[in-house]
């Protein structure tokens, strides 16, 4: 490490020595087929599309494009396992795969984060530290509840539903499919797993540990392809439910379609998060959370801490604080072990993100952005602060999904309370203050599913986690994450 400036003021640079992870280890195909009954199959209409690493826009892979008879395909194998194989094996059993997952995933932990951080531009830091071991976690936490269900819901005689159609994005893959796969399997339901189009390639590396675990075929089958793809799934007669993370929007046409059916169905939609700054907090600890909460994952997480409220008495020094802090934001290659931020998932993620930002320089707000230089290919965006905003500007209202932070000021514990939850959304929330009753007094009005006090972005197995309002309904994570897999 090469130091510039001897000091330890946060507003001097920093110059670190390019550290990049290696990728020698790794091992991509040109072309990753469908896993559809234990094997690797071709699509029925011979269609792939690439997947391209958004920080050099080079083709990593092809990916199959699964219509609608693969998807049938996939059904009928995931019926037949749930019919003859997996609900009829004793629940301790179907524990046990659950764990030999889960020690796989931690096996091949190294490789799992190198490629989600190729495919999907975040940094290898993530990936390595959140992403891979927390996806490893949720596996392991699932399978103890495999055999312990009468326990979990005394007295109601848990049945697994079925077949489950599951559908996810792009902003937490591997981690996204944990969640959706490990309980489905610790309730003994069989499952369709579809991952995003841009990052499609450790949801297959996954398919290869469960085919290497001797998961019974047909127990898990992973599909690739874009919203058509989704779309089949959504709306096959032999699906009994489906779990959806996601775009509200897409999250409104899939209720749409079920209305009238039979299939259960879980949402995890947008989110736009109030994260509340009191006085009395512990400042430089608040601007670590608010840097942790809007710019962690490029601001590409659903609860992101993207409307800071700061009382207005503080307001100033917070806000020096949190500028000085941008300043030392390392953008860029996502396989450098010092990149704070990485790139943004799509050019498609990037043009949304940069819309947005015109749109608020239009509304009227303060706009400021850190000085860094960004890498000359690839996606990558600036960490942004819009500020002297106010509740009428899209900008904060509107899910940006991208590094961009808007700040509002209050004086009351009433006002801030009417902002945060004036809003579509209520996802999570963050509060920063010393007082414990003022914490169990936010936590009790503010409308959000998850409210995280003196710290933000922090995920654990054994915790539920789901929205209101138009953030969804159900909840992942936790006993609660059983439920939506279970008649009861
Ligand atoms: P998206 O466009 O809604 O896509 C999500 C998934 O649905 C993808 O696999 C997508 O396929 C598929 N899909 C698209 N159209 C479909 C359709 N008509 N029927 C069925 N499936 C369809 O969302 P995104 O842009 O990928 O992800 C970002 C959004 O997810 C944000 O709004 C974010 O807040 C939300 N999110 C929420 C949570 C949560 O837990 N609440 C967690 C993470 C993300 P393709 O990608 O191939 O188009
Ligand atoms: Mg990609």
């Amino acid at each position: 490490m090469r130091e510039k400036k001897q000091s330890l003021d946060f507003t001097s640079k920093w110059c670190y020595e390019p550290a990049p992870e290696n990728s020698d280890h790794i091992q991509l195909k040109k072309k990753y087929e469908l896993f559809i009954d234990g094997k690797f199959v071709k699509p029925t209409k011979g269609k792939y599309f690439d997947t391209i690493n958004p920080a050099t826009e080079q083709k990593l892979a092809e990916i199959a494009e699964a219509d609608e008879s693969d998807v049938n395909k996939a059904v009928k194998a995931a019926r037949n396992s749930y019919e003859n194989v997996w609900s009829k094996m004793p629940a301790a059993e179907r524990g046990k795969y659950i764990f030999r997952i889960a020690r796989m995933i931690q096996e091949r932990a190294r490789e799992f984060a190198v490629i989600e951080t190729l495919d999907g531009g975040k940094p290898i830091r993530e990936s390595r530290d959140i992403d891979i071991p927390l996806a490893a976690n949720y596996f392991f936490y699932y399978a103890g509840w495999a055999d312990k269900l009468a326990y979990a819901f005394p007295n109601r005689n848990p049945k697994p539903l079925g077949v489950a159609g599951q559908i996810i994005p792009w902003n937490f893959p591997l981690l996204m499919a944990a969640w959706k796969i490990a309980p489905a399997l610790a309730t003994g339901n069989t499952v369709i797993l579809k991952p995003a189009e841009t990052t499609s390639l450790t949801a297959l590396k996954l398919a290869e540990i469960i085919a290497d675990s001797g998961l019974p075929p047909g127990v898990v089958n992973i599909i690739t392809g874009g919203g058509k793809t989704g779309a089949a799934i959504v709306n096959h007669k032999d699906i009994n439910k489906i779990a959806f993370t996601g775009s509200t929007d897409v999250g409104k046409l899939i209720q749409h379609s079920l209305a009238n059916t039979n299939k259960k169905l879980t949402l995890e939609l947008g989110g736009k998060a109030a994260n509340i700054i009191f006085d009395d907090a512990p400042l430089d600890q608040a601007v670590e959370g608010i840097v942790n909460g809007i710019f962690f994952n490029q601001g590409h997480v659903c609860c992101a801490g993207s409307r800071l409220f700061i009382q207005e008495n503080v307001a100033n020094i917070v806000i020096q604080k949190l500028k000085d802090r941008m300043e030392t934001l390392i953008v860029g290659d996502p396989m450098d072990k010092n990149t704070d931020i990485g790139a943004i998932n799509s050019k498609q993620q990037l043009e949304t993100i940069q819309k947005y930002i015109s749109i608020g320089k239009k509304e009227g707000a303060d706009f400021y952005q850190s000085s860094c230089a960004l890498p000359k290919k690839g996606y990558f965006c600036k960490p942004t602060l819009f500020l002297n905003t106010s509740q009428s500007h899209r900008i904060v209202q509107e899910e940006i999904f991208g590094p961009v932070l808007t700040i509002q000021t209050f004086r009351t514990v009433e006002e801030v309370i009417e902002k945060a939850n004036n809003i579509p959304y209520g996802l999570s929330a963050g509060v920063w203050t010393d007082k414990g009753s003022r914490i169990f007094n936010m936590t009790s009005k503010l409308r959000a599913g998850v409210v995280w006090a003196n710290t933000y972005n922090k995920f654990d197995p054994t915790s539920p986690f789901g929205g209101y309002k138009e953030s969804g309904f159900g909840r992942e994570g936790g006993l609660h994450g059983l439920q939506p897999y279970l008649s009861l």
